[in-house]
């Protein structure tokens, strides 16, 4: 009997550093005994430190990947991470109105050398046009803070992000002072949900990705939300615990 693997379909940026973006999805994604389909929204320069450059990839090119990939896989989740352009966002809308699957957004938009990696023009298509499609978000703080326009607290932030029609948002800390780093599950119908993990002294480059990546595959495998969410995070933890040092600036998630 053929091997059969539920697939997630992932659409990110490609890292040369192979710490973020779509190398991370790939490894998160086979580590869960998932297989990723792997879409690159944009090519970047970088480094383990910063990021210096993103081309976007022709919409026209990934529109036709898109199509190649729904009529032929079993798409069970998506994954989205880094977006090239603003164009890009009306096709993963119609992507997943298609496919009516979980959708697993990690809203980059800066770096965590400080570089910007999403402009205006783009944050816009993404709040007015991704969020109400979209699963679970998983924003790290500042980044909650920049989609909820003026918001602080984390809370607040969330609740302004949950009024744009995203289902869930899951807040992670690890941009947070504090021994722990705490990430929080907000829905709109239920308390939020807090876990709290010990913080590793080092800084990583990656790290969401690769929790993001985590939880759409769990999701691909039938987990539900609450328990993707913790396995996803568990297995995250796990990975930077055995981190690699691949550059002479922060290190990538030992994902293998
Ligand atoms: N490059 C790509 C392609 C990414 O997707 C990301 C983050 O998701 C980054 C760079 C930045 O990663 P980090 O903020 O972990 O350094």
């Amino acid at each position: 009997m053929p091997t059969r693997r539920p697939c997630v379909l992932c659409l990110s940026g490609h890292d040369p550093v192979g710490g973020a973006g779509i190398h991370a999805d790939i490894e998160s994604v086979a580590a869960q005994g998932v297989h990723a389909l792997s879409v690159i929204t944009a090519l970047t320069v970088q480094d383990s430190r910063n990021v210096a450059r993103v081309q976007a990839i022709d919409t026209g090119l990934l529109g036709e990947q898109l199509e190649s990939l729904v009529v032929d896989c079993d798409i069970r989740a998506i994954k989205i991470g880094l977006l090239g352009a603003p164009a890009q966002v009306p096709l993963l809308a119609a992507l997943i109105d298609r496919l009516r699957v979980p959708v697993v957004f990690d809203p980059v938009l800066r770096a965590g050398g400080g570089a910007a990696l999403a402009g205006p023009a783009l944050e816009d298509a993404i709040l007015d046009t991704l969020l109400p499609r979209v699963s679970l978000l998983t924003p790290n703080a500042a980044e909650a803070r920049r989609l909820a326009h003026g918001a602080q607290a984390l809370e607040a932030c969330a609740r302004v992000l949950l009024a744009r029609g995203v289902a869930g948002v899951l807040v992670t800390g690890g941009d947070e002072p504090g021994a722990e780093v705490v990430n929080t599950w907000h829905r709109a119908d239920a308390p939020p949900l807090r876990y709290a993990w010990p913080r590793h002294p080092e800084t990583f480059h990656g790290a969401g990705c690769t929790l993001a990546s985590a939880i759409a595959a769990r999701l691909a495998l039938g987990e539900a939300m609450s328990e993707a969410i913790a396995t996803g995070q568990r297995w995250t933890q796990a990975a930077l615990g055995r981190a690699l040092v691949i550059g002479r600036g922060r290190r990538i998630p030992g994902r293998r």
